[in-house]
């Protein structure tokens, strides 16, 4: 059995529902919710689809979000994860045949401490409040607000420094100890091309893969509704009663 589909930390830490995957009256929700929102907004309407508690899920663990998304999305679609890369060298569009094991990061390692400069630093995990509220800013300055967010103390010749106070590199030694840490938050994948043998590294983004899967799975579903509807006089709960088999054939009659 996949590690995503057992009771894991998560549920020991009553974080985790028990739920099933999505029916199509909950995908439709899901994307309701999801549509029209920013990428951070949208991984938090899937983590809390995933079984996260809506009112905490944007104070987890960016890594524990992602947790929470990818077990969603084996639960709906299997663990099954075809991707299209273009290799960066020779453009060659690639096919990959990739599952939730190739981007389930290993556990994180090491104590949320960092030394640098002097400093004697702890941190905690960012999390999707953190980025929301660094959001908007130019890029070098919203990286540092994050990390002196994350930052719980710092020490320096036996006295306290405020975060705000640490200098750019010593930030830097947090950002480096935070991605052992959380190491789910920041999926890197290592690739190779079959055509030129280039070798490079891609993130992978389980919100944003599920939510494109999502979004494609809803549009298709609407349309079905708007095809059986018009030809029947259905309303949208009744189209989705009828049973995905049964709906299909209704479909294949209509546009017969
Ligand atoms: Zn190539």
């Amino acid at each position: 059995m996949d590690a995503l589909t057992e009771a894991g930390p998560l549920a020991e830490e009553g974080l985790l529902a028990d739920v099933g995957p999505l029916t199509e009256e909950g995908l439709l929700a899901v994307w309701e919710a999801g549509r029209g929102q920013d990428p951070l907004r949208r991984a938090l309407v899937l983590a809390a689809a995933g079984g996260g508690d809506p009112a905490a899920v944007a104070d987890l663990a960016v890594g524990r979000r992602e947790e929470l998304v990818l077990g969603l999305r084996v639960r709906c679609f299997g663990p099954g994860l075809p991707c299209a890369v273009t290799c960066p060298s020779c453009r060659t569009e690639l096919e990959l045949e990739l599952t939730a094991a190739d981007v389930t990061a290993a556990a994180p390692e090491g104590e949320r401490v960092a030394r640098a400069g002097g400093f004697e630093l702890a941190f905690r995990l960012v999390t999707t409040r953190d980025l929301l509220a660094v959001r908007g800013a130019p890029r070098a300055a919203a990286r540092r607000a994050l990390l002196r967010r994350v930052v719980t103390s710092a020490v320096a010749d036996g006295l306290p420094v405020a975060a705000e106070a640490l200098p750019a590199d010593v930030l830097e030694a947090v950002a480096d100890a935070l991605a052992a840490r959380d190491p789910q938050a920041d999926v890197r994948l290592d690739l190779d091309c079959a055509e030129c043998g280039h070798a490079w590294t891609s993130p992978f983004d389980a919100s944003g893969y599920l939510w494109a899967e999502l979004d494609a799975q809803a549009r298709r579903l609407l349309h079905d509704v708007h095809a059986l509807a018009t030809a029947y006089g259905w309303t949208e709960a009744e189209v989705l009663a009828v049973g995905p088999e049964r709906r299909q054939l209704y479909l294949e009659l209509v546009t017969a």
